[in-house]
């Protein structure tokens, strides 16, 4: 990589600000449940739904699992995207309607493809005492959403260089390459530098990005972001260089393409139209019986001991498209 590309990112004399890079904030949710574990939200907003094809970033923790109950997400549905787990404390047990039983464990990435439907719960376990990751959802492009549901697990072996580490769960980075596959070109990446690091990151310059930051305060391309910000950077760079000041930085790089296809996001779904939610819906609410859930475009997750979760009511406006 040239210094010319890198040159406009160079700027390091006090706070600069780069044109284009965006900091988003989160914005707080309880999860659900007595003592509602709370997640940081910085996808979708009202002003960005999507990064690439990421569509939802949640970012918990840490949370002594002792205070919040820890994560006890009952069986619910999704379609037309894929989920995707990382932990960075805490293990969290997958069970889904397609027959996968899996445990979500720090360093190693769960990436479950909703398809055309699928039914999964995910319960950390007895043993874990911190939670600490994120949860993030991939949309499928519509040559994809009508997919069979399928599973996919990889643990990254670490990459290192001076005052950096990294492990690539999905798409290529820092000369690494992840085996699983993706229907649109993405980036998905735990990087961890150490204090008084500048790491210029190559990037395709086609990709669109977000630097969600876990721990420490971190310059991207010029712009600071502090824990449970989402630095997004428009396409157009080679170069995303990450700076860490005098503390060690966590975070995730994710990237990808601009999507380019309008969806519609409602509860654990996505599809095209507001019609074809209200369907979903429909479909997800005649699979739960007085006897428990039945097998139908959702299916029922193996060894399930947990009751279905309900779908909320539709809100009375029609659901609205985002891009
Ligand atoms: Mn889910």
């Amino acid at each position: 990589m040239s210094n010319l590309e890198d040159r406009p990112e160079e700027v390091t004399a006090g706070p600069a600000v780069t044109p284009g890079v965006e900091i988003m904030t989160p914005r707080d949710v309880p999860l659900g449940g007595p003592r509602a574990m709370r997640v940081r939200r910085t996808l979708p907003q009202r002003q960005r739904s999507l990064v690439g094809a990421w569509c939802f970033v949640d970012h918990y923790g840490p949370d002594d699992v002792g205070d919040t109950g820890g994560m006890r997400v009952a069986p619910h549905p999704h379609t037309g995207l894929q989920t995707v787990s990382w932990l960075f404390t805490g293990e969290v047990e997958h069970r889904d309607s397609a027959g996968h039983h899996a445990m979500v464990r720090p360093g190693e990435v769960n990436l479950m493809t909703a398809g055309r439907g699928i039914s999964h719960s995910e319960v950390s376990t007895s043993s874990t005492t911190t939670l600490h990751g994120a949860q993030l959802w991939v949309a499928l492009p519509d040559s994809h959403r009508d997919t069979a549901p399928r599973f996919d697990h990889h643990a990254p072996a670490p990459v290192t260089g001076e005052g950096w580490e990294a492990r690539v769960f999905l798409g290529s980075l820092l000369g690494d390459t992840s085996p699983v596959p993706t229907a649109t070109p993405l980036v998905g990446a735990e990087l961890r530098l150490a204090p008084g690091t500048t790491l210029p990151l190559s990037v395709d310059p086609a990709h669109e990005h977000g630097v969600l930051v876990d721990a420490g305060v971190v310059g991207v391309a010029g712009t600071d972001a502090k824990p449970a910000d989402l630095a997004y950077v428009p396409p157009g760079r080679s170069t995303v260089t990450l700076t860490s000041y005098d503390e060690p930085v966590r975070l995730l790089v994710l990237g990808g393409p601009p999507f380019g296809e309008p969806i519609v996001m409602w509860w654990n779904f996505v599809g095209r139209s507001h019609e074809e939610i209200v369907g979903f819906r429909a479909e997800w609410q005649q699979q739960i019986t007085d006897a428990g859930l039945v097998d139908g475009r959702f299916g029922v997750p193996v060894g399930e001991r947990l009751p279905p979760i309900p779908a909320p009511p539709l809100p009375n406006a029609r659901l609205k498209e985002r891009r």
